[in-house]
């Protein structure tokens, strides 16, 4: 039996907190701590009823170490599920590391200022080095290998879906389909309709931030960047059908180039439509998408964030949305000196996501693997001491959960390959 510290009370974070409490022979006892502890109650009198998990609720600033490190110390957790802001990773992962309580996260550690000095001479030395320009990368996570290593716990990194079930996909096309793969596309497409003209489906910022980014792809060996949107592909996705489809960075290509480097070429695409690549480029070209305080009138405002106060709550969309998500991966590869493809990929529907726990699909298909990825570390299932990404586990056990849990998955031979 376990006990799960959850950190953050958003979107992803209400999907994980469901399917803990549908999950209570393995989590026994739940600590919801956030910025806002009223999200958190709200959460626990929603789901304590219908739970033998017992719920409580702590305020927290996931920037003060010392606040984490006295809730640590206060609720005892075996594990911490970080399922808040990508700008706490560290902070999170040094208090983890000091008391010995296994780590999860979702998304790799960004700044939230990227014009902070040390940082940013940081971040043009890795540019130069490594030939990819994201703010976000896992390399200062990484670093905290011998820390965790020493603690005798884990970190496990990315264990959304993209990055996270995409990583444990090439694990497991790798254990089961292939001696060798050569190139692998993943293909993020949200088919669903909120009905606004611009809204983003997880945490605006972040959002923004990731994809107004320039992009690149990996291939033999290395970061071949291009500017951002500049890459177009249509694909007829199962259960969805055609959608326009643009080439990101992603975090997991840096993982799964490191821990396969047999991949020749991995790229990433995701789908947008038009409205949204319409607003997101007029809201770049007027400043809005900028993280850089300026003053306005007697303030300060971070531009970003003035807008994501003006946007609709992604965490809202749930009941609003129609249609599927279709993520995946496209292997290519050979078994048995045969040539072979397969495309391995979940559907998830949004109104099915919102009947069971009451949010859209990103959310749950964000918030499952993370409960899965908890519980895989608690029963000791997933074990091993210093910090790694998911796909350098047993994929297996983490492929049947995804089934058990709202997220089943299909294998198919032969698919239509992107140009
Ligand atoms: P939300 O904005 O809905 O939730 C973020 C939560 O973090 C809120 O509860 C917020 O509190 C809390 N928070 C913010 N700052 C602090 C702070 N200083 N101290 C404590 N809590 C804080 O985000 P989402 O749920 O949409 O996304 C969560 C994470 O999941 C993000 O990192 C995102 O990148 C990642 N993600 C990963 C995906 C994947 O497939 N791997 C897909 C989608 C998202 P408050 O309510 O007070 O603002």
């Amino acid at each position: 039996m376990s006990k799960v510290l959850v950190i953050g009370c958003g979107g992803v974070a209400s999907v994980a907190i469901a399917k803990i409490c549908q999950n209570s022979t393995i989590f026994s006892e739940m600590c919801i701590a956030s910025r806002t502890v009223s999200k958190c109650e709200a959460m626990k009198a929603k789901w304590q009823p219908t739970t033998s998990t017992k719920i409580s609720t702590a305020k927290i600033d996931a920037n003060s170490k010392e606040q984490v490190l006295a809730l640590i110390e206060k609720f005892r957790p075996d594990v911490l599920l970080h399922v808040g802001l990508p700008y706490h990773n560290l902070v999170l992962m040094q208090a983890c590391a000091e008391c010995k309580v296994h780590y999860i996260d979702t998304a790799a550690y960004e700044p939230e200022n990227t014009n902070e000095p040390v940082w940013r001479k940081q971040y043009e030395k890795r540019c130069k080095e490594k030939g990819f320009v994201a703010y976000f990368d896992y390399a200062e996570q990484w670093s905290y290998f011998d820390k965790f290593k020493e603690a005798g716990v884990t970190a496990l990194l990315g264990g959304g879906f993209d990055p996270g079930v995409t990583n444990v996909f090439v694990a497991y096309a790798k254990k089961h389909y292939f001696d060798r793969i050569d190139y692998v596309d993943i293909l993020d497409c949200n088919g669903g309709d909120h009905g606004y003209p611009f809204a983003t489906n997880f945490n605006t910022e972040i959002n923004l931030r990731e994809v107004s980014s320039p992009a690149d792809y990996y291939e033999n060996g290395k970061w071949v960047g291009v500017p951002a949107m500049s890459i177009k592909r249509v694909y007829d996705f199962p259960e969805i059908g055609e959608k326009d489809m643009y080439l990101l960075h992603h975090e997991e290509i840096e993982s799964l180039t490191k821990n396969f480097p047999e991949i020749k070429r991995m790229r990433f695409y995701m789908t947008f439509g038009q409205s949204y690549l319409t607003h997101m480029k007029c809201l770049e070209n007027v400043g809005m998408l900028n993280s850089t305080p300026v003053n306005f009138g007697e303030h300060k405002i971070i531009p970003i964030q003035f807008l994501k106060s003006l946007m609709p709550d992604p965490s809202s969309l749930g009941e609003r949305t129609v249609g599927k998500t279709n993520i995946g991966c496209i292997f290519t590869g050979e078994k048995d000196g045969k040539k072979r493809t397969i495309y391995i990929y979940n559907v998830c529907d949004h109104q099915e996501a919102f009947k069971e726990v009451g949010s859209q699909a990103i959310s749950y298909t964000t918030g499952v693997p993370a409960m899965i990825s908890a519980a895989l570390l608690s029963t000791g299932e997933w074990k091993g001491a210093g910090v790694f990404n998911l796909e350098e586990f047993d994929p297996d056990p983490f492929m049947k959960m995804l089934n058990e849990y709202g997220l089943p998955w299909k294998v198919v031979e032969n698919p239509v390959m992107v140009e």
